[in-house]
């Protein structure tokens, strides 16, 4: 949480784009800046997960199976994990894409843990997005900055998304508010193109 007085407390939401043409473009998504409310991560019977860098937020055991395969890369994303070992490969895979996209960024990974938050549906991550923010286009992935929270959603979900939210976290948590939502958008997007 923030201690700041000056500004409200606010969070940078970033988005990842739908189509793989705009995927690729530099197209900017108009930032926001609204109250995050309180209830935000107090609300759920969700059961959580610790990766070295992350807190994988999570609904149940079949959830976490089906993110640990969305977020399969290459040949080693054949391998599709049971739910016993669902944990251990989620978190691999987590850790396998966070050392990639710090490695692209040459930027150290994030000194406070980054929350995944998964949602079982896209529908679920609208209502959730629907909360503190009211923009009609709603992104099918995003990074929440006051809780350096990454949310994806089941429906949508691949290696290079869960690359592009945890670019933001890096992004954010090296430059802290030094850097603008275009120049983070600009860098995050730098991943897509070399991940
Ligand atoms: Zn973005």
């Amino acid at each position: 949480m923030s201690t700041q007085t000056y500004r409200p407390k606010a969070l940078r939401v970033s988005t990842v784009l739908i189509s793989g043409l705009a995927f690729l473009s530099l197209a900017i998504y108009s930032a926001s800046q609204l109250a995050y409310p309180e209830s935000v991560f107090a609300d759920d019977g969700y059961l959580s997960y610790e990766t070295r860098h992350t807190t994988i937020h999570y609904l149940n055991g079949s959830e976490l199976q089906s993110f640990a395969r969305g977020i399969g890369r290459g040949l080693v994303g054949l391998f599709k994990p049971s739910k016993s070992d669902s944990k251990e490969v989620a978190s691999k895979r987590i850790e396998s894409i966070l050392d990639e996209v710090c490695k692209i960024l040459d930027m150290p990974p994030p000194r406070r843990k980054i929350t995944i938050r998964v949602h079982s549906t896209h529908d679920e991550l609208v209502r959730h997005f629907s909360e503190f923010d009211d923009r009609r286009d709603v992104p099918i992935a995003f990074y929440a900055y006051e809780s350096a929270s990454v949310h994806v959603s089941l429906e949508d979900l691949s290696d290079k998304i869960l690359a592009h939210e945890l670019a933001h976290a890096v992004i954010s948590d090296y430059f802290g508010k030094a850097a603008t939502e275009r120049v983070q958008e600009i860098l995050a997007k730098y991943v897509d193109m070399h991940f």
